[in-house]
């Protein structure tokens, strides 16, 4: 039995155990957490995962770091619900993980997305510890929701991607999200780079994994 990764939630409510995410997270964080150590030997690998429970965010999931630069994880339940499986978010999470792990510069940050959202998170947190509690409740407005170049989108399919098949999830279904996803915008998963192209890069990669 694996242990769960406890994940907030912006209204406090603790989320029902049968939840997706909670057995995405729960099987996704080992493997986020060793690729990460492997590869940011200095960086923080301490991933903080938080559902935005506001119906009224569209499907969007996003990567950020606190003021102490721990890394954040947000999924709008609009995108929860739209995922069809444990797959699709699986590689989700995988993706934003690895812009952490990639040591990726967002482009810019868009200002909409913080306040409200992480404030509800990381204030009315449930389930954390004492400790974990203050430390939720330190992070401050600065948070924001963040954008990349193409060429790091392209790698933090890749590389999540990678981190999904670790992890015991297949990559190639979890991308065909991409396919059913409205489009964003400039945010999460939206028309830059190409969905075909996100998917050549997903196939290349599982490809190059299993050696087939
Ligand atoms: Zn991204």
């Amino acid at each position: 039995m694996i242990s769960r990764q406890p994940v907030m939630t912006s209204n406090g409510v603790p989320l029902l155990e049968s939840d997706p995410i909670l057995d995405v997270a729960a099987y996704m964080t080992p493997a986020v957490n060793s690729f990460c150590r492997e590869r940011l030997r200095s960086g923080n690998c301490n991933f903080l995962i938080a559902v935005d429970e506001d119906k009224d965010q569209p499907a969007n999931a996003f990567q950020t770091l606190d003021d102490r630069g721990r890394p954040v994880i947000v999924f709008t339940r609009s995108l929860l619900k739209l995922a069809r499986n444990k797959d699709e978010l699986a590689f989700v999470l995988g993706h934003e993980a690895a812009h952490h792990i990639e040591g990726h510069i967002p482009r810019r940050q868009d200002q909409a997305m913080t306040g409200a959202i992480l404030v509800g998170i990381l204030g009315q947190s449930a389930g954390l510890t004492g400790e974990e509690l203050l430390r939720a409740q330190e992070i401050g407005a600065g948070l924001a929701a963040q954008h990349y170049s193409k060429e790091f989108e392209l790698e933090a399919d890749a590389l999540g991607a990678e981190i999904a098949l670790a992890a015991g999830y297949d990559p190639l279904k979890g991308a065909n999200f991409f396919a059913r996803l409205p489009d964003p915008g400039d945010r999460f998963l939206g028309s830059h780079p190409a969905n075909a192209e996100r998917m050549a890069v997903v196939r290349a990669t599982v490809k190059r994994l299993k050696g087939s």
